[in-house]
């Protein structure tokens, strides 16, 4: 190892306590926009090497005023997760180390370490005990690898075999849905060559939720192999399907049910929330993310599948230079060959916190987005439009003046709240209004977070206001 190399671990490390540190005080929002941070970067391609050090520390001061503070308790901008220090310190490893996580002969811990993790997450989870879980980056990719196994299954059922054959000539697939998933799952419709207009969709109620007799009189009327999806924790009002209804409908029509659950399967972990969740530890898999509600570092989700065979069929790598034998290869279960170990920062996380602290912190960030939709809906025109059964809070501003102004001013809000750096949040548009959306899902977050974070929201929306009259 280069001195050198020593040297900057050591700046580098200096400067993650600095940064970490710093985030409950930094602003919430980057200090330079992106286009200023495109000039900052904009150079020549380097004709020769440079010292590291001098990289590093250029890195460092170049890049840090356009980071984002998603690391911030009062970061509440999109569902996603805080990246949580024994994650974190975990990740380090993985780059240090340098494994590459396809075979088990060729990286022995990196693949045990997941199977272990798989085996907690099962656990935690509740889930089937058999199920196989592939490592993958993001919930994105999970959803897309649970529903080729259920593309493989619904097939091979119906005597196709789309792996050696494809889709072309292949029994028609019928994909159904609730009007308000995710837009990811369609993009995993769409690699698939499932298409993400040629689905079946499902009304909702108030909350985002399947109605359970739309969904059965849908799925009734067809005929084929048929994949259903539904939601464990809606984007803006982190509802749930109702999933023993659909279950029981969806198995009796023979059909493969997939759970998107970036990040509301969590509620299973938790034991005052896992009623929302019942029933789906029927379905046939599960699409979560660890870079959520779990708080590992990003490039971590888990594609779990009951038909652990199944899951093979659809994600096998076979080539003539990778040892194989009879254990559980990780390449086999994810889309990628070549990638990172993903057990070591799940596997620490979950030490780091353990069934109880997983099941505390769901049940806080439950407990502190009630107490924000308690704080904001003491304002006489501020309104929560979701029953805030989870994490989530969709938040409604101006009910006494017309849409088009109320949304105007909406958007006014969302960008003021930003550019003043307290907290974080975003903006959506959903049942006909532009909302603000506040999720609460950083393991740091605390009532203090929320009680001053409630509070810059109704001073923007009060100057917004107050500038419109
Ligand atoms: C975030 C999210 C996804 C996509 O997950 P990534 O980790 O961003 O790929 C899918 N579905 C739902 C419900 C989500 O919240």
């Amino acid at each position: 190892m280069s001195t050198e190399f020593r040297a900057v671990l050591d700046r580098i490390a200096a400067h993650a306590e600095a940064f970490r540190e710093a985030a409950p005080s930094r602003p919430h929002s980057p200090q330079r926009s992106y286009e200023e941070m495109r000039a900052v970067f904009d150079a020549p391609t380097p004709e020769r090497g440079a010292p590291m050090a001098e990289i590093i520390g250029e890195l460092i001061a170049k890049a840090e005023p356009g980071l984002a503070n998603m690391v911030g308790p009062r970061f509440f901008g999109w569902v996603i997760g805080g990246s949580a220090e024994a994650g974190v310190a975990a990740d380090w490893l993985t780059s240090v180390w340098g494994q590459n996580t396809g075979n088990a002969f060729a990286t022995p811990a990196a693949c045990a370490i997941e199977e272990a993790s798989a085996a907690w997450l099962l656990d935690l989870l509740d889930l089937p005990r058999t199920s196989s879980i592939g490592f993958v980056s993001g919930a994105t990719i999970a959803n897309f690898t649970c529903l080729a196994a259920a593309r493989n299954e619904v097939l091979r059922r119906a005597g196709w075999d789309v792996e050696a054959d494809g889709l072309f000539g292949a029994p028609e697939i019928n994909v159904v849905l609730g009007e308000e998933a995710h837009s990811t799952v369609f993009s995993g419709l769409r690699y698939l060559g499932l298409g993400a207009k040629r689905v079946v969709s499902v009304p909702v109620d108030q909350n985002g939720r399947m109605r359970p007799g739309a969904f059965a009189q849908t799925i009734d009327k067809l005929s084929g192999p048929i994949i259903a999806i539904a939601q464990a924790g809606h984007i803006n009002s982190g509802a749930f399907d109702p999933f023993e209804e659909i279950a029981e409908t969806a198995h009796a029509k023979g059909a493969w049910l997939h759970i998107d659950g970036a990040f509301g399967l969590w509620a299973r972990a938790c034991p005052d929330r896992a009623h929302l969740a019942r029933g789906l530890e029927r379905a046939d898999s599960w699409g979560v993310d660890g870079h959520k509600w779990l708080q590992t570092p990003y490039d971590s989700a888990y594609a779990i599948v009951r038909d652990a065979a199944a899951h093979r069929r659809a994600m096998l790598i076979a080539a003539s230079y990778l040892p194989e034998g009879s254990v559980r290869h990780p390449a086999d279960y994810t889309p990628e060959l070549s990638r990172r170990g993903r057990g070591f920062a799940t596997w620490a996380t979950i030490r780091s916190l353990g069934r109880e602290g997983i099941a505390r912190m769901v049940s806080r960030h439950c407990e502190l987005a009630r107490r924000m939709a308690e704080r904001l809906s003491a304002e006489p025109d501020v309104e929560v439009l979701n029953d805030v059964v989870l994490n989530q809070v969709a938040v409604r501003l101006g009910t006494t003046l017309d849409t088009e102004t109320a949304d105007a001013l909406t958007q006014r809000t969302i960008a003021r709240i930003q550019q003043d750096g307290v907290c974080f949040v975003g903006g959506a548009h959903w049942r006909g209004h532009q909302i603000i959306r506040v999720s609460v899902i950083n393991g740091a977050t605390s009532e203090a977070d929320i009680d001053a974070s409630a509070e810059a929201i109704l001073t923007a929306w009060r100057a917004e206001r107050g500038a419109n009259a």
